[in-house]
């Protein structure tokens, strides 16, 4: 072998490899990365594409060039899977099967019968070119959870289709036998496809590192500040979100409201049902929130079968409307369901005031709290305001 072929293989396999541990840990880290322990494999077979020719080099050419096609072929095969999965659309095991078995057969059937080296390299090129084609497009059209893994994303997708650019010309050329193998004189064409290799590898992995390290900030923010079972807001979203609005209302001298809200005799549905069930009403409550509500609304689960809302610039009379709707939406649907016996009906307390620059938020949760007791203690099932 010559230097420049120790260097160029010893340099796309520690990349590689390098890649291939970094998101390795990462998928190990959280599952809550998608697509990333694919990554890292697709890496890891890069890894040993490009180190076969080091470490098989006693080995005749063709068992060399077969070790370095299988795994380049398998390696992106993991990329595709991998992108498929972070976008939230796994492919199936019937599609992940068609991906690969057609492209290896292939390889080792022309290997044994028909050894011209072009014949692969052609198969080889042609499936490189589609699988590629087909990543840049899941990224760029699927890969849009937020600004950085849109822009991450987007880059990657380019550098794919350079990639396509690259492979193209590999595979016109090295079909017609114009190719250079590893261990001689590197002719341009060769030179040109390493080229692209490395420049695929360096530029992608650390993409991909940041679409996976963005990912797992976005679940662990999301997870911070939401409850899981309702996907609400949980008490740190909602001050989060509150704080800004509370500024500007009393900035503006706008009326803030609070609704608590409450699902009525909810142990005895937990008892009577089961907490699964249990569980159903709370998710039901959470669709009801969010389909009646503005945007501009902020809701949080504030404990177990407990909401608070708070509206911006909105009145108690707009509240009570809202309240009611809610309260009429919410036993509708638990009745859509025929699960229950009796109706499932829920109660609401209504603050609503003007804050000065020294009141502070719970001083008029405190009073919709309040409010909502009072609703309790008058039979449930109503809406009762705070008279402030
Ligand atoms: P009231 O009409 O006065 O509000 O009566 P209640 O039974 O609704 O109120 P109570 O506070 O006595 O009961 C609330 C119950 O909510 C008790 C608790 O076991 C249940 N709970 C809290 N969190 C969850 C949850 O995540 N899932 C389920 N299934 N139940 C929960
Ligand atoms: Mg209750
Ligand atoms: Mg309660």
């Amino acid at each position: 072998m010559q230097l420049h072929d120790i260097t160029l293989m010893l340099t796309l396999s520690l990349a590689s490899l390098v890649g291939a541990i970094i998101l390795g840990i990462l998928s190990q880290l959280s599952r809550a990365v998608e697509g990333s322990k694919y990554w890292a494999i697709g890496l890891a077979l890069l890894s040993v594409a490009y180190g076969s020719h080091l470490f098989l080099q006693g080995m005749p050419l063709s068992i060399r060039a077969n070790s370095h096609n299988l795994c380049l072929v398998l390696g992106h095969a993991c990329w595709l899977i991998g992108a498929y999965k972070f976008v939230g659309r796994p492919l199936t095991t019937q599609q992940k099967t068609w991906l690969i078995f057609p492209v290896v057969v292939l390889i080792l059937t022309f290997t044994m019968i028909w050894p011209a080296i072009e014949y692969r390299i052609a198969i080889i090129g042609i499936w490189l070119i589609v699988v590629r084609l087909h990543y840049a497009w899941i990224l760029f059209r699927y890969a849009h959870n937020n600004r950085i893994e849109k822009l991450a994303a987007n880059i990657a997708a380019v550098v794919a289709l350079a990639e396509v650019c690259f492979t193209i010309i590999y595979t016109i050329y090295g079909s017609l036998g114009h190719l250079s193998f590893v261990g001689t004189q590197m002719s341009w064409v060769s030179g040109i496809t390493w080229l692209g290799a490395l420049l695929g590898i360096t530029i992608s992995t650390p993409l991909l590192m940041l679409l996976s390290v963005g990912r797992l900030v976005e679940k662990l923010d999301f997870a911070a500040h939401h409850d899981p079972l309702t996907k609400l807001l949980n008490r740190r979203g909602f001050f989060a979100q509150a704080k800004p609005i509370l500024s500007i209302s009393k900035r503006n001298k706008q009326l803030v409201t609070v609704m608590m809200l409450d699902i009525d005799h909810f142990k005895r549905i937990n008892d009577q049902y089961g907490h699964a069930i249990g569980d159903d009403v709370l998710e039901i409550f959470s669709g009801t929130l969010r389909s009646t509500l503005r945007e501009t609304d902020i809701v949080a689960r504030w404990g177990g079968e407990e909401a608070c809302i708070l509206l911006h610039d909105a009145n108690a009379d707009y509240a009570i409307t809202v309240a009611n709707r809610i309260r009429e939406s919410f036993s509708f649907a638990c009745k859509a369901t025929s699960a229950f016996d009796n109706a499932i009906t829920l109660s609401v307390g209504i603050a609503s005031k003007q804050l000065s620059d020294v009141d502070t938020f719970d001083f008029i949760q405190a009073d919709a709290d309040k409010a909502l007791y009072s609703a309790k203690s008058q039979g449930r099932n109503c809406v009762y305001v705070s008279a402030i």
